[in-house]
């Protein structure tokens, strides 16, 4: 009979195919904490005294590193203050707003709901509404749909609309870091998808930590990057979160999803292949960023002031495109 390799006890929740190991539900969750808080020193991604942004959707990555962040703000080492954003997705964003909403007036976090109404006048429905229309007069260019980088997809305006807002609700709050949830899962697909795009450009930034030498963007971490996301959802059960399951809409038009799809399938058969796939490409980054020189955001946005390679940052290129 499978015992827990901790401490024995024979009621195990998770026997892990990468190491082998076997635990119990109480040591895995300490072996999960451990681990979220070791890589935290082992990448310096806090500082005592820092502030941080947590960025909390109300799903479990981020409910459970709010969790677990949360254990050195009880210790007086940092302070957190927690944002949702409100997209603008009818139908889904509004529960897990309530969800992260229970789970810092449980924890005594200071929390603010921000929406891309507020910010920029029009919801991610109402950009997406937007689209539609345009595509009609360019019907001819069904190309333009395929791949996630066109900005298309939601998830494209997604993405630029939401760093657009963390950043600044960083700078409102005088936060000095922003933690994000994003899991082994989530990374491992950065990096495929970057590669396979031929973005090297985007893939010399992917790691724990935000290396922009632009100091009005503040520093992002990433808690939660060497946990497998399977293993996020069992600490949530076996921890007793409250966390958001219900997946976005968009979700499923995303490139992401196919190569997480990719991904899951080889996992499989090669439970470490994630992992393997992170190692290796920790150990190229710095070999890649010798080579190359990311572009640096030198200027200034034009008509928000956030730092820009451009005259306008993304986020306001796509606003002026739809004026
Ligand atoms: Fe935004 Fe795409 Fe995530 Fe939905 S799946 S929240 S549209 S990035
Ligand atoms: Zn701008």
């Amino acid at each position: 009979m499978n015992t827990c390799s901790k401490c024995g006890n024979q009621q195990i929740i998770i026997q892990k195919k990468h190491s082998g190991q076997n635990l119990c539900q109480e040591c895995f969750i300490e072996s999960i904490n451990e681990k979220v808080l070791k890589d935290t020193r082992k990448y310096k991604l806090l500082e005592k005294g820092d502030k941080v942004l947590m960025a909390l959707s109300g799903g479990k990555d981020s409910v459970v590193a709010l969790h677990i962040l949360n254990s050195l703000r009880e210790k007086n080492i940092i302070d957190i203050v927690a944002v949702t954003i409100d997209e603008g997705i009818k139908g889904y964003r509004e529960e897990g707003i309530e969800i992260a909403k229970a789970n810092t007036r449980t924890l005594g976090i200071k929390h603010r709901v921000v929406s891309f109404k507020e910010y920029f006048g029009r919801t991610l429905d109402e950009m997406r509404g937007q689209d539609d229309t345009r595509q009609d007069d360019t019907r001819q260019d069904d190309t333009r749909r395929q791949g996630d980088t066109e900005p298309r997809h939601a998830c494209t305006y997604c993405g630029v609309f939401r760093r657009w807002i963390l950043n600044r609700v960083a700078q409102e709050e005088g936060a000095t870091k922003i933690a994000t949830g994003h899991n082994l899962d989530d990374e491992t697909q950065s990096i495929l998808m970057n590669y396979l795009e031929g973005n090297i450009n985007n893939l010399i930034r992917i790691g724990p930590k935000s290396e922009s030498r632009d100091e009005r963007f503040t520093v992002k971490i990433k808690p939660l990057r060497e946990i497998p996301e399977k293993e996020i959802g069992l600490y949530a059960i076996a921890a007793d979160l409250n966390v958001h399951l219900a997946g976005c809409p968009y979700a499923g038009e995303s490139f992401r999803r196919e190569i997480g799809e990719f991904i899951k399938e080889l996992s499989r058969d090669h439970p470490t292949i994630m992992y393997s796939t992170l190692r290796g490409f920790d150990k190229i980054k710095p070999i890649l960023k010798k080579e190359l020189t990311p572009k640096g955001n030198t200027g200034e946005c034009r008509r928000c002031g956030e730092p820009s390679a451009g005259e306008l940052c993304k986020a306001c290129s796509f606003l002026e495109g739809w004026e």
